[in-house]
């Protein structure tokens, strides 16, 4: 039991005036610890000097390896790319701005030894961040809950421990533009919560703008709600059914309306035919992203790793490596003319 290894999972942008903070506090809480613990930074291509600190820091923490993106893929992509990469007996995902307090761990094994397989942190309370993030991202929640069959528990954020069970499971969903709380809601298995208070983030700046937000929030909903595309279809028949009313009501006064109505009734009937198209839009944009086939991320550099992963990023498994090889071969001789 003592020697269990436990991962941490770290995604990591621009991050480089906190990050000797992070290593240095989660290395002080590691020590004090009976498990061993491997320490797994994503540098999710900072432009900054992260990924140098993450290196150095291996000369006097052994524990710490480095993934390192080739470019920006987002942090629910790093996140994916740590899962896959960690060994342990237990992953936990967390921050690397120190929001998430690597005590709660502790409360998280206490759970997992009890024999849950998804211990996910709930945020009792939110500090130093705005009454419009705060906002956005409750109401987000709720209605996410509202319009998914798959119960996404509500102010969880990716600060989780999953068992090896669920990391392999989660290994072989290689979905486009993943939302990976609500994936780890959906494969299923014993979940529980433990509460927490989400501190405030110690230096630096949020790296998620309103547009990552966004594209986080409709992540969510294309992923697991096809409500929105249902929606458009319900007002297309409630306003069909106006416009017979009201065409109904002018046939029988043989009153046909003013220019303003006329105009009115475009413009609105227009808005909401292109939010359908956009609805629809959002949608085909996942099918379009799926049909591509492109890996999820690419690897540049990996460090502290005994076998070299990168591979792994870019084909799901070595048959399909072996396919492209071949492919490639193939594509060789007909060049050679053989
Ligand atoms: N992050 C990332 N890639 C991105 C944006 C953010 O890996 O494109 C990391 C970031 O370094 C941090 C975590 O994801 O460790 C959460 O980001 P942040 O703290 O900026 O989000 P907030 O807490 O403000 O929602
Ligand atoms: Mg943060």
């Amino acid at each position: 039991m003592t020697q269990e290894l436990i991962s941490i999972v770290l995604p990591v942008y621009n991050e480089h005036e906190i990050l000797p903070t992070t290593i240095q506090t989660l290395e002080n809480f590691v020590a004090a610890q009976s498990q061993t613990y491997e320490l797994i930074f994503v540098d999710d291509g900072s432009s900054d000097y992260s990924a140098t600190i993450i290196a150095h820091a291996r000369e006097s923490f052994k524990n710490i390896k480095l993934v390192q993106f080739s470019r920006n893929f987002g942090h629910q992509i790093a996140i994916t790319a740590g899962i896959r990469y960690a060994s342990g007996a237990a992953i936990v995902v967390m921050d690397a701005d120190l929001q998430d307090p690597p005590e709660v761990i502790n409360a998280m094994i206490e759970q997992w030894h009890q024999g849950y397989q998804v211990v996910y942190g709930k945020r009792v309370q939110r500090d130093g961040e705005t009454w419009f993030k705060k906002t956005s991202a409750r109401l987000f929640y709720r209605l996410l809950a509202r319009i998914t069959a798959v119960p996404i528990p509500t102010d969880t954020g990716d600060f989780r421990l999953i068992d090896r069970q669920v990391a392999e499971v989660l290994k072989k969903i290689n979905e486009d533009d993943p939302y990976v709380r609500g994936l780890i809601s959906w494969v299923g298995f014993r979940q529980t919560a433990v509460n927490y208070e989400r501190h405030e983030r110690l230096a630096g700046q949020s790296k998620y703008p309103l547009r990552k937000m966004m594209k986080l929030a409709l992540d969510g909903i294309t992923s697991f709600s096809e409500l929105p595309l249902k929606l458009a279809t319900w007002l297309g028949g409630g306003l069909l059914a106006i416009g017979l009313l009201v065409g109904l009501i002018n046939l029988v006064t043989l009153d046909l309306g003013g220019t303003a109505l006329i105009a009115f009734l475009l413009v609105s009937l227009s808005g909401l035919l292109l939010l359908a198209i956009g609805i629809l839009g959002a949608y085909l944009a996942r099918i379009f992203a799926a049909s591509r086939q492109r890996p999820l991320y690419i690897v540049a550099n990996t460090e502290g790793f005994h076998h070299p992963q990168t591979s792994r990023s870019m084909f799901q498994n070595s048959a399909e490596h072996n396919n492209l090889t071949s492919s490639i071969n193939l594509v060789k001789r007909k060049k050679l003319g053989q």
